[in-house]
């Protein structure tokens, strides 16, 4: 339906304590990216909030809307929440059915160049594994970013590199990728699992492991990666200046442009 014809309660509990959790994905030329992946992570979403809903029926009317609305090119976003109870009361309601909410809109690939980043303090919750629309602190992350007249706010926690706030961080030293592990303190975002399988069959050397936040400064390169995003590099850290030589290194070329024709040519 036209989306000024659709209605949610008030008392949506996604509404009233962001109980509720979501998927973005990208439809580029006519498929969409990574779907069963992210069929997956919205299962392990809902499960670690313990709500029970059919992610098959969810993806069949995924399905529909888009075909409906017959756009080659598309971001495709999914929510669903615990639903609307008679009265707020923070624990679980019985009985009641969780609200499903799909929007597909028009969306265009952009491959980035260089970029700005801030790095700030990870003030978030500590289960960000958890894909929740419970996103305050990333909001108030990407203003930050935004006011500074940058693009994206890279987080750290004890000293260490979580993630960005709308996308997963990766370091280029030479020749290897070092990213954070996964763990609850980061998204197990799907492009960042893509990456990982792109740079392994290309043989660019990955490493999974913590990074410093205070080692950012010495990297030949770093770059974010999102489903809507893609692979964005950050080519000016503030604090911390310029990234390298302030260059896109061929690491950093090599793996977006396998990206792009994965993008596609692959589901
Ligand atoms: N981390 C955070 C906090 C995000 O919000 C996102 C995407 O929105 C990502 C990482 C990247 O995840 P994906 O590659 O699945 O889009």
């Amino acid at each position: 339906m036209p989306l000024d014809q659709a209605a949610i309660s008030p008392m949506d509990r996604g509404f009233l304590f962001g109980d509720g959790v979501y998927e973005v994905m990208a439809r580029v030329d006519g498929r969409v990216r990574a779907k069963s992946l992210h069929q997956q992570r919205l299962a392990a979403s809902l499960a670690s909030i313990q709500l029970d809903v059919s992610v098959e029926q969810i993806f069949h009317d995924v399905d529909r809307l888009i075909e409906k609305a017959n756009l080659e090119s598309a971001k495709i976003y999914v929510q669903v929440t615990r639903g609307a109870a008679a009265v707020r009361d923070h624990a679980f309601p019985v009985d009641v059915a969780p609200t499903v909410f799909l929007t597909i809109s028009e969306f265009k690939v952009t491959t980035y160049g260089g970029c700005t980043a801030i790095v700030r303090p990870d003030i978030r919750w500590r289960r960000n594994s958890i894909k929740s629309v419970s996103l305050l602190g990333n909001v108030l992350l990407m203003q930050e970013a935004k006011a500074s007249g940058a693009q994206e706010s890279i987080l750290f926690r004890d000293e260490y590199v979580t993630e960005a706030s709308t996308s997963n961080v990766f370091v280029i030293r030479g020749t290897t990728l070092v990213t954070p592990p996964l763990s609850d303190l980061i998204l197990p975002g799907i492009t960042r699992h893509l990456v990982l399988e792109m740079a392994e069959a290309l043989g660019i050397t990955v490493i999974e492991q913590n990074v410093r936040v205070d080692s950012l400064a010495d990297a030949d390169g770093i770059f974010v990666s999102s489903s809507t995003r893609g692979l964005m590099p950050i080519t000016e850290l503030s604090p911390g200046g310029i990234v390298g030589h302030g260059q896109l290194t061929d690491t950093f070329l090599v793996l977006q442009s396998a990206y792009d024709e994965r993008l596609r040519h692959h589901d």
